[in-house]
């Protein structure tokens, strides 16, 4: 399988699911605009390639992961089977291997050559705070043993050689940030902007801190994903990355970032965040410049899939009978299973509050329920479901920093809901059921309907 992203678009443009745009596009807000509109009033998602982006020589590639078909033709899947794909590769990784040089190293530029002001500058809402690059995955290293870690991570640019970062507080890259700087030293760090979608999607694997996110997007790829060693530091990236800016977020040091609107549909403010300094950028010759459509299907569909592959891995572990896992909003989860003895819905509430920080409501249904259909889950809340007895609630946990609702910064309840029936669905008051022999006999046709 090919490891790059110009690979990938030559596929997607095959089925006819890329768009090339060569009329000027302003990358402040006409970006974002474009693949919001074209959704609300062509109902179109394809990719788009933005060929003349304004204060830029480089292309915009953006709306790449907008289709569940999508995703799957770059899973080696079909589009049902993505989420255990997905689980496969969790099971199965593939360690990376480090080549000698790749693609990625046709133009080097360090030191007073680097310039992130001659990237497109890409501002996505009105209440955003400057340009953000949205598809940039961290590479880093733990500065005391050596694990390594990918993650997405929001950058707001600052200048020539100087962007914020949004570090998840007590997620993997900000607890190597809190030992480098607890030393008083900067944590190199590396992203990758433009990679196939398969090293995308394994970026945002949930796991514990050991698993190495790059094996798993060698587990979608099916081949080791191959390395190539920086220009400034020992920290390897993807050899068929379109562009890597190399960098280290300083030690004691915080600027202001944001607003920025984000996933989920809110603009939150100004906070104070780390700062990353550049030391080099290499780039492919005519790199593309990926850009994610915040808080578009592009955006959710992508971190889902992971998300709901760990959640499905983290209530098999518990309850083996889980029928589906589905993520259908923000920090919410739906769960369905086939519950062969008391209990099992609220181990399964358990199971989903433990492995994923950010999700804090949970639904767990009986395996008739369909939870990609809301109008069922919302059938067996209000009838299979009894608040006082139902619905438990845990104060004071961490969350998602991203959510509005919460006080400071992520720290906050989360809750549970057993609308599964008791004692027993075989137990239960009967569903209606329209006889099947009646049902059989009516003849739509012989009545002209
Ligand atoms: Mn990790």
């Amino acid at each position: 399988m090919s490891q790059d992203l110009r690979s990938y678009l030559d596929l997607v443009e095959s089925k006819d699911e890329l768009v090339r745009i060569s009329a000027p596009v302003d990358p402040r807000h006409e970006v974002t605009a474009l693949v919001a509109k074209l959704a609300r009033e062509r109902r179109r998602r394809p990719v788009l390639l933005l060929e003349n982006v304004k204060g830029s020589a480089l292309p915009v590639v953006t709306n790449l992961h907008a289709s569940r078909r999508r995703m799957a033709l770059a899973m080696n899947a079909e589009p049902r089977g993505v989420q255990q794909a997905f689980l496969k590769a969790m099971e199965r990784p593939v360690a990376p291997v480090v080549v000698d040089t790749g693609p990625v190293k046709e133009v080097v530029r360090t030191g007073a050559d680097v310039d992130l002001l001659a990237l497109p500058q890409i501002v996505h809402h009105g209440a955003d705070a400057g340009p953000y690059i949205t598809a940039a995955i961290s590479f880093a290293k733990d500065p005391e043993d050596g694990t390594w870690n990918c993650a997405y991570n929001r950058l707001m640019i600052m200048g020539k050689d100087r962007t914020s970062i949004h570090i998840t507080a007590s997620k993997h890259l900000w607890e190597f940030y809190q030992k480098a700087e607890a030393r008083g030293e900067a944590l190199p760090v590396a992203f990758a902007v433009g990679v196939h979608p398969a090293i995308g999607l394994g970026a945002l694997a949930i796991g514990s801190i050991d698993e190495d996110e790059r094996a798993i997007m060698g587990g979608i790829l099916r081949e080791p994903l191959e390395l190539v060693r920086c220009e400034t530091s020992d920290l390897l990236v993807p050899a068929h990355a379109e562009i890597v800016l190399e960098g280290e977020i300083v030690p004691g040091e915080r600027t202001p970032e944001g607003p920025f609107s984000e996933f989920t549909g809110y603009s939150l403010g100004e906070r104070q965040r780390e700062v990353v300094r550049y030391n080099a950028v290499t780039m492919r010759e005519g790199a593309l410049f990926h850009d994610i459509a915040v808080a578009q299907v592009d955006h959710l569909l992508l971190s889902t899939i992971p998300m709901e592959s760990n959640l499905y891995r983290a209530v098999r572990a518990i309850v083996p009978s889980v029928a589906a896992v589905r993520v259908p909003a923000p920090y919410s989860c739906y769960v369905a299973i086939n519950q062969r003895v008391p209990g099992q819905a609220k181990n399964a509430i358990l199971a989903v509050l433990g492995a994923d920080m950010y999700i804090k409501r949970v639904v767990v249904v009986d395996h008739d329920v369909d939870i990609f259909d809301d109008r069922e889950v919302a059938w067996a809340l209000g009838t299979r479901c009894q608040a006082d007895r139902d619905i438990t609630v845990i104060s004071n946990t961490r969350g998602s920093d991203l959510d509005p609702s919460t006080d400071s910064d992520g720290y906050t309840a989360k809750w549970g809901v057993d609308a599964t029936a008791k004692p027993s669905l075989a137990e239960y008051t009967p569903r209606n059921r329209i006889p099947r022999d009646v049902l059989e006999r009516i003849d739509l046709d012989k009545l002209g309907l």
